[in-house]
């Protein structure tokens, strides 16, 4: 019998002749897979394992290291980091989703009873116009000459996402006016965290260039369930039924709006739960860079058609898990979970 070191190692031999394949079903679709990151440090990760771009860059993560507010100059040469070390890859560069679990040491932010749904992230951004503005101001020089993709999170209804929106517009009309190089490609997107904005997506047609599901935030506010409550871990399950069929909800919608969708919190990165999205349509996918070769493992495994067939049965049933039958499925189907 294999040792375990052996088994590791036949592991890393594996995922790394994995590392070049594009990520494929059996019937041909390509599922885009990219990496969250929040640090420079992070960035090597993205080559090393074959992943696409970053779909998620966490931008708060410098912000909390530091213990004062960076200015518009030091910001920009960390997001010019950025891109220079991705090498034309998209990167989506978040705007600061600070608040709730990441503290700011210089922000001060008085107690509040329920941080998660207080005064955080694109709701500071709006009651600080400033903050964001040199935000986006420092996103604007960074990518100078290059595409920019920037989304908001924590959106909660198109209102917001239209005011996040013409804030980055004044932004781009300040650089224009004061004659400095342009980004020469701009996507602007919005997180899916809330679920109040799952009822409005129709009306982001043609206002958003890309949408990406935050299922981290999105589960517990669908259960009303905080994702930090060690009492609350394994009450409610990502794969339900309620949630899976949200979930299909807002690829329907995007489909027929024809929207840009992703999906990067952490069930992305769970080789099932990469199953059921795949199943659902998602086909751009976010995850930490250790789970790209498992994941890519399991689409070379699937066939979307009849997976799709599947999921939908799953969303109509009434059990608290789907995971189970989702876990026979893929043994039947030799599909690497
Ligand atoms: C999420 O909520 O799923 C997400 C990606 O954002 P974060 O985990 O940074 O809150
Ligand atoms: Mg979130």
């Amino acid at each position: 019998a294999a040792t375990r070191s052996e088994w590791v190692k036949q592991c890393r031999a594996a995922y790394d002749a994995l590392r070049k394949r594009p990520a494929v079903t059996r019937d041909g679709v390509s599922v885009s897979l990219n990496i969250n990151a929040g640090l420079l440090a992070d960035l090597p990760q993205m080559q090393a394992c074959g992943a696409d771009g970053i779909g998620l860059y966490r931008t708060e993560i410098p912000f909390m290291v530091r213990s004062t507010f960076p200015d518009v100059d030091a910001q920009t040469t960390l997001y010019k980091k950025v891109l220079d070390r991705t090498k034309g890859s998209p990167v989506v560069f978040r705007t600061l989703d600070v608040g709730s679990d990441k503290t700011l040491p210089y922000l001060r932010m008085e107690d509040q009873e329920n941080p998660a749904m207080g005064w955080r992230s694109i709701r500071i951004g709006l009651d600080r116009p400033s903050m964001l503005r040199q935000q986006l101001r420092a996103l604007i020089r960074a990518a100078a000459r290059r595409r920019l993709d920037v989304t908001f999170p924590m959106i909660a209804e198109v209102s917001e996402f239209m005011a996040a929106k013409d804030i980055f517009q004044l932004e781009l009309d300040r650089a224009k006016s004061r004659k400095e190089p342009l980004p020469k490609d701009i996507r602007i997107g919005s997180m899916i965290e809330v679920p109040a904005l799952v009822w409005q997506l129709p009306s982001l047609k043609g206002k958003v260039d890309f949408l990406s599901v935050g299922s981290n935030d999105l589960i517990q506010f669908f259960f009303a369930s905080d994702r930090g409550n060690p009492r609350l871990t394994g009450r409610y399950d990502t794969l339900s039924p309620a949630f899976l069929s949200m979930l299909r909800q807002i690829v329907d919608i995007c489909n027929d709006a024809d929207i840009a969708l992703g999906l990067c919190g952490e069930m992305a990165g769970r080789p099932l739960e990469a199953m059921a999205l795949v199943g659902l349509g998602f086909r751009n996918l976010s995850m930490s860079p250790s789970a790209i070769g498992p994941v890519k493992n399991a689409i070379l495994g699937m066939e979307c058609e009849p997976l799709r067939e599947f999921v939908d049965m799953l969303c109509r049933s009434s059990d608290h898990s789907a995971r189970d039958k989702l876990r026979i499925y893929a043994r039947d189907h030799g599909i690497a979970v």
